[in-house]
């Protein structure tokens, strides 16, 4: 790779569509169907451009023209620490420039071969607290079980069901008995072979928790996350009491505020799956982290809810660590962002073989996007 000089940077925020509209965690209330997905496209000297998801101010993106490459990124190790703000637009144009996806430059990082084509394991994560108008359980099991066959018929065969109805949005003992109905309801719906997970988002605590695995024993479920806030002290007392339940439940952590002690808890085996976002976190971050987990034998799951562009970013991790587990899949579209390549298939994306994160920007669409809402800078200053 040489050494160019970035010369522009073009910032806007792309608006995109669920399939559905996505209701309730057990904290927040309607998600919406609306994605909003900032992207940042930069350009070289010589005219090649890589773009993706930036969340810089126009004062952070202003420092970026007229830097040189290599100040910025390098092959061996990604983005550099101070320039994380750029980190996806970065990796993409080392793609463009390399003629290589990303998923084989992460892949060379940490010492990996590539199985072609790539294909990632992934979930379908759109199965929200949608019923909170239905009076009956029996009602709700059916609709969040219906949510379950849309999944299944775009390729899914990995479900991950939100629940703690009781935390916030019902009465404790109606919304866990709820919840349990729709863990059923949905096993039913998608097979025995299908993996089902479930997401408290912290709205459990350790007794509940225990109440509700022992009562979807049946349902083989593959990890409970965020049951609660991460606690040394209670998932111990979890673990303990999952082996002598004889349930290979896994225990899942780590999106939004966790813990700093969770990665000792994860290497005392105390958490099973690592779910660190990959927005928040970071993706070169992410490369060493995913190797440090894979070296203690613990699960790779990065978390990217909301953006839609991180379904497929988060693709670009799966070839640099052994123990990667599942891409988080949000259904959407958005106008603007080309992902013809990517298609689900038998609970996997196949990932297209394209330099960069393989996706496209549709130049118009995304001109219209930086004139309402965007801004460009130049190395001339604009
Ligand atoms: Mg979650």
């Amino acid at each position: 790779m040489n050494n160019p000089r970035i010369v522009s940077i073009e910032w806007a925020r792309l608006e995109g569509q669920r399939p559905r509209n996505a209701g309730s965690n057990a904290r927040l209330g309607d998600h919406g169907s609306l994605v909003r997905v900032p992207i940042a496209r930069i350009t070289t000297e010589e005219g090649f451009s890589g773009f993706g998801v930036c969340r810089a101010t126009p004062a952070q993106a202003a420092t970026l023209p007229g830097q040189r490459l290599s100040d910025l990124f390098s092959l061996a190790h990604g983005t550099a620490t101070d320039w994380l703000l750029f980190d996806y637009p970065l990796w993409d144009l080392a793609g463009q420039l390399t003629g290589q996806p990303v998923y084989k430059l992460t892949a060379a990082i940490n010492g990996l071969t590539v199985e072609q084509p790539l294909r990632a394991p992934c979930y379908d994560t759109s199965l929200y607290i949608d019923d909170l108008d239905l009076a009956s359980d029996q009602a709700a099991a059916e609709l969040i079980a219906a949510e379950a066959r849309d999944g299944l018929a775009r390729g899914h065969t990995a479900f991950k069901i939100k629940v703690g109805r009781g935390a916030r949005h019902l009465p404790l003992e109606q919304g866990t008995q709820r919840d349990i109905a729709v863990i059923h309801a949905v096993r039913e719906a998608v097979g025995s072979q299908a993996t089902i997970m479930i997401d408290a988002n912290n709205g459990y605590n350790l007794n509940l928790t225990k109440r509700v695995l022992a009562e979807t024993a049946a349902c083989n479920i593959f990890w409970m996350e965020e049951a609660f806030h991460e606690d040394r002290v209670l998932y111990l007392d979890l673990q303990a009491w999952l082996k002598a339940q004889n349930l290979s439940v896994l225990i899942a952590d780590g999106e939004g505020q966790a813990s700093p002690t969770l990665l000792d808890w994860a290497q005392e085996g105390l958490i099973n799956v690592i779910q660190y976002d990959i927005f928040g976190y970071g993706f070169t971050p992410w490369l060493a982290l995913g190797k440090q987990l894979d070296a203690w034998g613990v699960r790779s799951a990065p978390h990217h809810y909301g953006g839609h562009y991180g379904n497929y970013a988060a693709c670009h991790l799966a070839s640099a660590m052994r123990h990667f587990t599942y891409v988080e899949w949000d259904e959407a579209t958005t106008p603007g962002l080309g992902a013809a390549g990517y298609t689900i298939n038998a609970g996997h994306v196949a990932v297209p073989d394209l330099p960069g994160f393989g996706l496209t920007l549709d130049e118009e669409i995304f001109q219209r996007a930086v004139a309402a809402n965007g801004f460009v800078h130049t190395i001339g200053g604009r």
